[in-house]
């Protein structure tokens, strides 16, 4: 596996692969790897040659100081995870490699990026998109694999490729989970025992809400109810929100969408998750 910190040397490797007729999949991340990140590392390998997987804690995108200074690090165990998953190339830039300016760029997708995580996290999705700019610019990479557990970002990131002609595919890999349905996610590792055996409320208040649908209870009246549920479990429901696949916004009954998509997030202590499930 090779191991890059700095954009030039990166891009002349990459440059000789991609001229020997290489195919290059990118797999963007920010650390403290998990099985869930593992299996678009997979996902990459299956459908390209060369797999870059990018490890970079983005500090643009953290609307919140201490969720930064927070967020895991595990760099030595990550890189040998992803030696032995055979992912062929790390890039781990400094912010300084990646941002001279880190407030000289802003983007805006309008209504998609205020709305549901955009909402809460003010600013987070025009930095997600000035990250994986870079990314793409930098690697360059004939395909992208980003998870589904981060369905509104991926269509952002679906917006930007599209509006500034990356011309890269994406690809959408399905939600790991852990044996009792909670998502795996980097964040998880900060709850404690006691903290852990809760969070799973987000997964089952998504069952919950979407046996609920079917049943052809209200949408309002089944917020109630996670309300309820997130109580019980000492959690705090942030968003449930039941949107069409498209554009994200709200739909209230089934035959509104031919797709939609369950979006909750809330807080486990301090720890702020997400989930998301689709109906179809
Ligand atoms: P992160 O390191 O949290 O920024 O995530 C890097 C990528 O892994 C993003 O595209 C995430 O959507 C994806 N990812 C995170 N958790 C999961 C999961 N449980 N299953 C599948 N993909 C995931």
């Amino acid at each position: 596996m090779e191991i890059f910190k700095e954009i030039e040397p990166l891009r002349a490797y990459l440059r000789d692969h991609k001229e020997a007729g290489e195919s290059i999949g990118l797999v963007p991340t920010m650390g403290a790897l998990h099985p869930g990140h593992l299996s678009l590392i997979e996902a990459s390998k299956k459908e390209t040659q060369t797999t870059v997987c990018s490890i970079f804690i983005n500090p643009t995108q953290f609307n919140n100081p201490a969720d930064l200074a927070n967020y895991p690090r595990s760099m030595t165990s990550d890189l040998a995870t992803l030696d032995a998953a055979g992912c062929h190339v790390v890039f781990s830039p400094s912010t300084e490699e990646m941002y001279s300016d880190p407030k000289a760029i802003h983007f805006d997708f309008g209504n998609l990026d205020k709305k549901l995580e955009g909402e809460f996290r003010p600013g987070h999705f025009s930095g997600v998109a000035l990250a994986v700019s870079k990314l793409f610019n930098i690697v360059r990479p004939h395909i992208a694999f980003f998870g589904q557990k981060d369905f509104q970002q991926f269509k952002i990131i679906s917006k930007l490729n599209e509006e500034l002609k990356f011309d890269i595919a994406l690809r959408c890999i399905p939600i790991f989970r852990e044996a009792d349905g909670l998502a795996m996610s980097s964040r998880n590792l900060r709850l404690d025992a006691d903290q852990r055996q809760r969070a799973v409320v987000l997964y089952e208040s998504l069952l919950f809400a979407k046996e609920m649908i079917a049943r052809g209870k209200t949408f309002d009246s089944i917020i109630n109810d996670v309300r309820e549920l997130f109580k019980h479990a000492g959690a705090k429901l942030e968003y449930l929100a039941w949107t069409d696949t498209e554009n994200l916004n709200p739909v209230k009954s089934v035959n509104q969408a031919d797709h939609s998509i369950l979006l909750i997030a809330g807080y486990v202590g301090d720890v702020r998750l997400i989930d998301n499930m689709t109906i179809s």
